[in-house]
């Protein structure tokens, strides 16, 4: 298949006219073709208007030809064959493992929503009967169920070309909810995002659905991501990237005459604590397992370990020596971006430039484009707690130490933090009280704690919460990882007094569907 450069507005391949977005390959900075010409706010409402005109035909399809939709999408995906990797790699600078992997996670990520959405537990049925003889008021028969949310826009991350992007969570649990999908591909991964995007606009061929289901859009910028936002039948945003990016739509969609839901999810330094009884039994290992996560995929993910906290002891200087010497081996990785690249270096050079924090250990160098040397900083809680640029994501392997004087004073760190995705607690039985002082601030922090393992690494299941209070994304009560993330993309809808034969299916009440129901408070 040629990458041919245009913009998928439903069926139609759409060459755009403003300028032109070309990725570059970040291992040697070489540009690669073709050109991609950037849309005008025209084709933003020929894509949406698409959309719209879809949605109440789309969403009233039955759950099970969304579900062979969902699947459809990740066969032609997995049809593309090494053409998709190849130019991933050319595009990201990530590994073939790692692009092979995260295909295989895009595919089963479409694959598990179209067995969530057959299960039927999204719907969230609830039925109250009437209570004609009820004193002093009768009650009316009540029936709710979930319906789709409208059109939603979705913004690729550049972290996770396929995973997060064009078919990535958002746009899956999109579909899975029954909204069309308007995504706005990121500029570093152009191709990738086409060739994604035609395996889905194949999909909506095969499978009978109407042409505005879904949409690929380009543009440098910000403008036709602004556009999309601003557009009346754009009903909820998914994002993942920057705070500042983040922060922006979630302004563009409040401002607007009918305000809409904005997911983003922005940034996250994802502290670990080390408990003492812990660190005193397994400093050395402890120590070469942090940079292991730490080094993984140049620590571009947004559930890096940037931030190690534990109270000053002969057992965390072992571990201070035992990480020190691991990222003095390790070797330089390829960034995503020269932007990204830019960023890292100048996040680094601005933390070792603060007062009173020391540069333990830095990487290997290379002579290569856009390497991420590994940066390992560590400060005294008293001046963490005094500067709060210490905060700040670095987005790549950088990690700061925070030494405390005792568990008081990193309980005070843990409560200056702000909203986290991840934490972590490294414990064993000894260290029983301590976590339980921990937790209780830390449930407030983040959206997943997590006992003895790493935070890089997210599975997509049912219990998995992939969000947390701000920065760390823009609304707390949900996911945009694992099956709860198709709640971002519905809204309940009640339906009182109704004749049998005008309720919709699924709550009618011979339960023809045969869905799990909550029937006068008592599970069905
Ligand atoms: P980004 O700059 O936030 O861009 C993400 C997407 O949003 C792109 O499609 C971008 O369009 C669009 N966008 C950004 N600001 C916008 C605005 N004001 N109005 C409309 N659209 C806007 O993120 P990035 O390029 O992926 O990476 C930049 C930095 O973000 C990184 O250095 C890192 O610090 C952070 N980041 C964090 C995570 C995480 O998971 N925590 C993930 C990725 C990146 P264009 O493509 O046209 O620019």
């Amino acid at each position: 298949m040629n990458l041919s450069g245009e913009m998928l507005i439903g069926q139609n391949n759409v060459k755009g006219i403003n300028q032109a977005i070309y990725a570059i390959n970040p291992a040697n900075n070489q540009t690669l073709d073709p050109a991609y010409l950037g849309g005008t706010q025209e084709h933003v409402n020929q894509a949406c208007t698409l959309a719209w005109q879809a949605f109440d035909i789309y969403r009233n399809k039955s759950v099970e030809e969304r579900a062979i939709f969902l699947e459809t999408i990740a066969e032609n995906i997995e049809n593309i064959g090494d053409l998709l990797i190849q130019r991933a790699m050319d595009e990201s600078g990530l590994t073939r493992a790692r692009l092979e992997g995260e295909r295989g996670r895009t595919c089963g990520q479409l694959r598990l929503f179209a067995k969530t959405i057959r299960a039927g537990e999204w719907l969230d049925i609830r039925v109250d009967e009437a209570l004609p003889n009820r004193q002093p008021v009768p009650r009316f028969d009540l029936r709710q169920q979930h319906i789709a949310l409208g059109p939603v826009a979705v913004f690729g991350a550049s972290n996770f070309p396929l995973a997060f992007s064009v078919a990535g969570g958002d746009t899956a649990s999109a579909l899975a909810a029954g909204c069309p999908v308007v995504v706005k591909a990121h500029s570093a991964h152009p191709g990738t995002s086409e060739l994604v995007g035609k395996a889905i606009q194949q999909a909506v061929k095969q499978c009978n659905l109407p042409e505005g289901v879904f949409s690929l859009l380009y543009g440098a910028g910000n403008i036709i991501g602004s556009t999309l936002v601003e557009h009346p039948y754009i009903k909820a945003v998914g994002f993942t990237g920057s705070r500042n990016g983040g922060t922006a739509l979630m302004k563009i969609a409040q401002n607007r005459s009918e305000p809409i839901p904005v997911y983003a999810e922005m940034s996250s330094i994802n502290p670990v604590v080390l408990l003492p009884s812990m660190l005193e039994n397994n400093p050395d290992t402890l120590g070469q397992a942090f940079v292991h996560s730490l080094t993984q995929g140049a620590g571009q993910f947004c559930t890096n370990p940037g931030l190690v906290i534990a109270i000053k002891s002969p057992a965390l200087d072992i571990f201070k020596k035992s990480a020190t010497e691991a990222v003095q081996q390790s070797m330089s990785q390829t960034m995503l971006t020269p932007g990204i690249f830019q960023a890292f270096l100048k996040s680094v050079n601005t933390i070792e430039q603060q007062n009173k924090v020391s540069l333990l250990a830095k990487g290997l160098v290379s002579p290569d484009q856009n390497q991420c040397q590994t940066h390992l900083f560590s400060v005294d809680a008293i001046d963490f707690l005094n500067n709060e640029l210490l905060q700040s994501e670095m987005f790549g392997s950088a990690s700061i130490i925070i030494e405390c004087k005792n568990m008081d004073e990193a309980k005070l760190v843990i409560e200056q933090l702000e909203g986290q995705l991840t934490a972590t607690l490294h414990m064993d039985q000894n260290d029983m009280e301590d976590a339980q002082r921990l937790l209780a601030v830390l449930e407030r922090k983040v959206g997943r704690i997590l006992i003895n393992s790493w935070p890089t690494g997210v599975e997509v299941c049912d219990a998995m919460v992939h969000g947390g209070p701000y920065p760390s994304t823009s609304d707390a009560r949900t996911t945009s990882v694992g099956t709860a993330a198709i709640f971002r993309f519905l809204r309940p809808v009640c339906y009182q007094n109704f004749p049998d034969d005008l309720l919709p299916d699924a709550i009618k009440q011979s339960n023809p569907l045969k869905l799990s129901r909550l029937i006068n408070g008592e599970r069905e």
